[in-house]
Parts: structure tokens; sequence; C-alpha cells
């Protein structure tokens, strides 16, 4: 990054969440779960699935939107997204390509494919990433995780992805009940996958692709600490849902890393937030001009509160002084609460 600029800019391109879960924008202030989790499948168990089971396509629109917009807001241009929602999978990943669209954010998006609800359940989000991708889409292959999914399930995904020349976005050891998926997955993965979390991966796991490190969503799940330098693979920065304030991400990642190791610098933190570059090339050529300058890493990671100020896409303009300039951001806000409404009192009534 530090290359492409000069030293006292305010500027830097479009920054890349690497990993996201557009759907999860209205599960803030969301119904206490049934049962306090004490485990990490307890979270994924009483909350996260939930979650998804209780989505509508209309909420899922608002939240799109609603993610979109505070992407743009924080300076991130391009999301790369995964997505599920089991009880409303037909359509849903262009709902979410066309609610970026009109806010005028980058996505690639997938459908994270699982047996938790049967392998019909399974073969319908198959049959989503194929459509979605057939159509012109942009888009990868999504899986859940090789421990919600059968070998047959993989191996599927994996061959789709290669069909379409694209990779597969997968979660992998995430937590200790993923421990057996470096084992299932290596074989199947190229180089253009993206492996997200890899927590409990072995240092040599061997698995092909591009590690997403997502420090906010490790801390909150209490999954441990994933160490992403310790690994031969590309590293990325995604934020598992909560946001796409990639700024803070960032800052994230390099206090998490002191605080294991006296001797890390913002530097390693900066290098993974610039690889979003790899996977999304289209966002470098996207500007941001901050609240501050220099733009750089050992400025930023210790300066709180950066802004985005004006950010321009494919040389179009699409955040004026803080405000976007094709959608009205009351109006989305107003409606995501709205929805929110909707999707707290679905869950609430789930068996
Ligand atoms: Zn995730």
């Amino acid at each position: 990054m530090n290359q492409t600029l000069e030293a006292s800019t305010s500027e830097t391109p479009g920054l890349v969440c690497a990993h996201h879960h557009l759907y999860s924008a209205l599960a803030r202030g969301m119904p206490a779960p049934p049962k306090v989790p004490g485990t990490f499948l307890e979270v994924l168990e009483n909350v996260w699935w939930r979650l998804d089971r209780a989505l509508d396509l209309e909420m899922l629109e608002w939240s799109a939107k609603l993610g979109a917009l505070e992407a743009l807001e924080a300076g991130c241009t391009a999301i790369i997204d995964h997505h599920e929602s089991p009880n409303a999978i037909e359509g849903s990943l262009s709902v979410i390509a066309d609610a970026c669209a009109e806010v005028g954010v980058r996505v690639s998006t997938c459908y994270g494919i699982t047996d938790r609800h049967g392998s019909a359940g399974a073969q319908r989000g198959l049959a989503e990433n194929d459509r979605f991708l057939t159509d012109g889409g942009r888009g990868m292959v999504g899986v859940h995780a090789a421990f919600t999914c059968s070998d047959d399930s993989l191996s599927a995904a994996a061959e789709l992805a290669l069909k379409h020349q694209v990779g597969v976005h997968i979660h992998v050891a995430e937590g200790i009940d993923d421990l057996g998926a470096a084992d299932r997955v290596r074989d199947l993965s190229t180089d253009d996958w993206l492996i997200i979390h890899g927590v409990h991966l072995a240092d040599d796991h061997g698995i092909s692709g591009t590690i997403v490190h997502n420090p906010r969503s490790n801390m909150n799940n209490s999954v441990g600490y994933a160490r992403p330098n310790r690994f031969a693979n590309p590293v990325a920065l995604g934020t598992d849902g909560i946001g796409a304030d990639m700024l803070a991400e960032f800052q994230l990642a390099y206090f998490k890393q002191r605080d294991e190791d006296i001797h890390a610098t913002p530097d390693d933190a900066w290098s993974w937030l610039a690889q979003g570059w790899t996977v999304f090339p289209e966002a470098r050529s996207d500007r941001v001009t901050w609240s501050y300058a220099p733009a750089e890493a050992w400025h930023m990671a210790f300066t709180p509160t950066i802004r985005a100020i004006d950010v321009e896409i494919d040389q179009q303009a699409v955040l004026n002084e803080g405000l976007p300039t094709r959608v009205d951001a009351d109006e989305i806000r107003a409606k995501a609460r709205e929805q929110a409404t909707r999707l707290h009192a679905a869950i609430e009534e789930l068996p």
C-alpha cells in the first residue's frame, strides 16, 4: 500500500472486506438465545442458525442495503459475501447483488451450502450458486463448513466451482468442532479458494487458497486466536458479518497480534488488509479520501475514528462529504429497522 501513496496523502484505494455475511446486518439487538451458549457450537445453534432460518427475501434485501451502506461509509468498496437463508434460498444471491448495486458497492457473493437441513437443502444451495453464476453474477461457490457437509456435498461444490472457474468460499476450523476439515478439503482446494478463519488449523495444513482472518468475530465467538502469520498461505482480512469497517478490523488485527507477541508491528495487519486487492482486484482502482493523513499503517493503527469523506467506485462518486450519492441513508436505516423488528419477531417464533 505504501508504495502507491505519497507520504502525506489522505487517500487510499477502496478497502476490501474479504469475508462478510450481509444477512447478519439486522442481527444487532436480536432476542436473547433460548439457551445461554457455552461452546462455539452452541453459539451457532442458538444464535446464527436461528437468525438464518428466520430470514425471508424482504428482510435480506434491507439487511444487504444496510450492510452495503455501512461499508461505503467506512471506505470499504468491495465485499466478499457468504450467504445462508435456508428458508429463502432461490433468488437470494440476486437480492444481495441488486441491493449492493443500488448503493453502489462492489460485491461477490455465494450461497453457503450445508447438509444441516438434509441433502435436499445442500442441493438447493448448490443450485442457487449455479443459477447465479450462470446468469453472470459475480460470485464464488459457498460452503458453510466441512463439519456440516457430507463428502459428496464438498466434492459437488468443488466441481461446481471448477465449472464456473471460480473458487470455493468456506469456513475452515473456526472452532474445535471442525478439526477434521483439513483432511477433508485439502485435496479439493485450489489457489482461488477462500479459507475462512483457520483458527484451529495446523501450521502445515496443506490447504490451498487465501486464509481470511476475522479477529473481531473470533473474539466475539471465543474460538481462540488464529495467529495467521504462521501460515504459508496469503492472508486477507474480513469481518465475518460484523459490519465492514476494515480500518477498525485492521486495528483489531494488529492489537490482537501484539497482545500475543510484543514484536508484532502494524505492518503485518496492514499487509493482510492490502491482500484484499488480490482477491478483489477492482477495488484497487477505487479511491477513498479519509478524514486523516497520512493514510499509512503506523498512523492508522493508533488514530481513533478515522472517517471516509469521499469515495469513488469505478470513477463514480458514491460517497460525498460522508453521504451516499445514490441512496437515502435515513430511508435505508428506517426500512432496515422495520425489517429487523419483523426478523426478531420471527426468531422468537421459531421452534
Ligand atoms: Zn463467516
